[in-house]
């Protein structure tokens, strides 16, 4: 899912207003690339124990959804930032709820 030359064009606006420096801050040399890919941080909550007949059950960590993150990723030293999308705005803004097939 290449993101197009427009989707680029919003996705650095909204970087740029929200003040996200260009130069990574980490190594300070290098700059941050867009790959076509986002990632998704999957997320967990607190299980529970139950009683059944058997005795005692404890659920673990249970799935609680994902977070779609928009990745920057440092041409220098390789530090990856991870941008939530929703938080962002761009997920709405960039309808990527579609899931889209592009060549
Ligand atoms: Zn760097």
């Amino acid at each position: 899912m290449p993101f197009t030359a427009d989707e680029r064009k919003k996705i650095s606006e909204m970087l740029r207003e929200k003040g996200v420096p260009e130069k990574c801050p980490l190594c300070g040399q290098g700059e941050f690339r867009l790959p076509d890919s986002i990632a998704f941080i999957h997320v967990f909550e607190p299980g529970k124990a139950m009683e059944t007949l058997g005795g005692q059950v404890e659920f673990g960590w249970l799935p609680a959804g994902s977070m779609p993150c928009l990745i920057l990723i440092c041409n220098n030293c390789g530090n990856t930032l991870l941008l939530n999308l929703k938080v962002a705005g761009l997920w709405d803004e960039l309808r990527l709820e579609e899931v889209r097939l592009r060549c």
